[in-house]
């Protein structure tokens, strides 16, 4: 295998040592960022491999790979630096599916790699399972449909009724039909099942001739839809809104800048004042997508709000069965015993991703060597699937105290107005402690120190953030604090 061809192989394996401090690093990463941050940006990096003294990772889009390098990438080089001192570099580029499913890339190695679904269709039997619906989708620039993501792939449980439900009551509409709630707003944090749902809905809907049902990710919102709707009039603009029964976005968090926000307005208003329904899912409430601006969010909060909660034991039980059964159809042989799902499913409780990563790895494995799934080859293959135990929750209160004691002022100057340099900082790094250690919003967090706006609370996140990556001495005292604050 040449050189050249390696470098496009997103499928080698990785040694366990190289496993092993990738997930170290992610833990690192994951404390220095904070959980929030984490979960938005690098969730779904992946290691491809570490050559000399560069560190290979992907990432699923264009846009996350633009982001994570032009604000953090300093970040995950220290982070890397810090578990592996050689390390000089770090470079990303962005996985596609087609990149997997070229012919070239066939062999073991594809299937050993863990986001490789063996249970997901290639890419080219996936464009014809989406035929019936591509068409008019494709015309309108809609976003690529898994044909995994249906309401029967979609397992129910306590935490997702309710978004379920309301997402089965959309699909099932009717061209002309008067609409409950409008906007849908699903919100729950990364793989609890967002895109399962909105890729459902946009299913079900489009099985339905007469109408039409857009699927867009906000990225796609911003660089496609956006822009072919600049290109043309206001006249054809609202022509090509007409022909759409039902507007799907997904990862609204994703949606950046101020005249995207703006057309993304102006579609949402033409769209819930025409009586077309549109559905939405991004990792937190309206209230907390702090780059909207307010309109956008009211008219969010407008519609129906739904929560899903993280994955039940039972659910992600009941995941598990089901990604198995879908992967025997392609696999006969391949059988994961029950106190292997039990352990699964106990284990990995994060989110439905790794759920789906493990399975995939056992199946790789067990092809490869021709052997059945056991529980110590499963342990072995998804240690680091396994995630430590959650963090502390942690109280507003306690950060102040804890700050105020640090840096020798009381907790009243924190929350004070004075604006003399000793205070100043302080109260910036408990901003910053409650932002990263805490799930509240940042109105909230102004209002909980001496009633600031939120615009403040920004400030002193973005200024800390970009202190502790030059300044070690307070990177280390933050790191401190965190450690006293997470015991
Ligand atoms: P999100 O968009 O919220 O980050 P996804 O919808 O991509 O999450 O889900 C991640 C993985 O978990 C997918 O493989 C999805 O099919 C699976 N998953 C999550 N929730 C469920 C569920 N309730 N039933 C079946 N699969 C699920
Ligand atoms: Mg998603």
């Amino acid at each position: 295998m040449t050189i050249s061809t390696q470098s496009i192989q997103p499928a080698i394996e990785l040694a366990d040592a190289e496993r092993d401090q990738w997930a170290r690093f992610k833990d690192r990463l994951r404390s220095n960022a904070g959980e929030d941050v984490y979960s938005s940006w690098f969730a779904r990096m992946d290691l491809e491999r570490i050559q000399d003294d560069c560190v290979y990772m992907t990432v699923p889009t264009k846009f996350l790979k633009s982001w994570i390098q032009s604000h953090y990438v300093d970040r995950v080089l220290a982070c890397w630096q810090a578990e592996a001192p050689g390390v000089k570099r770090v470079e990303l580029s962005v996985r596609t599916a087609m990149r997997v499913a070229a012919p070239a890339v066939k062999g073991p190695q594809v299937e050993r790699r863990p986001d490789l679904s063996a249970a997901r269709p290639p890419a080219e039997v996936r464009n014809t399972a989406t035929a019936p619906v591509s068409a008019s989708h494709d015309a309108l620039g809609g976003s690529p449909l898994d044909p995994r993501l249906t309401f029967a792939t979609f397992v129910m449980g306590r935490s997702n009724t309710l978004a379920h439900a309301a997402a089965r009551q959309v699909a099932e509409g009717r061209r002309g039909d008067s609409v409950m709630f409008n906007p849908l707003y699903i919100h729950a944090g990364v793989g609890l099942g967002k895109t399962h749902l909105l890729q459902a809905v946009t299913w079900a809907g489009n099985s339905n001739p007469e109408r039409k049902v857009l699927y867009l990710t906000a990225e796609k919102f911003m660089y496609g839809f956006v822009a072919a709707l600049k290109s043309q009039t206001a006249l054809a603009f609202k022509e090509a809104l007409r022909g759409i029964d039902v507007l799907v976005i997904d990862d609204l968090q994703f949606l950046q800048g101020k005249s995207t926000q703006s057309e993304f307005c102006h579609t949402l208003n033409a769209l819930i004042d025409a009586g077309r329904q549109v559905v939405i899912a991004a990792d937190r409430p309206p209230s907390d997508l702090e780059s909207l601006d307010d309109r956008v969010r009211s008219r969010l909060a407008g519609g129906l709000v739904v929560e899903m909660g993280s994955l039940g034991e039972e659910l992600r039980l009941e995941i598990l069965k089901s990604r198995v059964s879908a992967a025997k159809t392609h696999h006969a042989t391949f059988d994961v015993p029950m106190p292997v799902l039990d352990y699964l499913a106990k284990t990995i409780t994060h989110n439905g991703r790794d759920l789906e990563g493990a399975i995939n790895r056992l199946l790789a494995h067990s092809k490869l060597n021709a052997t059945p799934v056991t529980l110590e080859m499963a342990e072995r293959e998804v240690r680091d699937l396994v995630r430590p135990m959650e963090p502390k929750r942690v109280k507003i209160e306690e950060i102040q105290r804890v700050v105020a004691r640090q840096y020798n002022v009381s907790r009243s100057d924190l929350l004070s107005s004075r604006r003399t340099a000793n205070v100043v900082r302080p109260r910036q790094v408990a901003m910053y402690l409650a932002k990263t250690l805490t799930l509240r919003s940042l109105p909230e967090i102004g209002r909980r120190f001496g009633g600031r706006d939120h615009t403040t609370v920004l400030h002193a996140v973005r200024k800390i953030e970009s202190l502790v990556a030059k300044d070690l001495s307070l990177s280390d005292e933050v790191e401190l604090l965190k450690r006293q604050l997470q015991e």
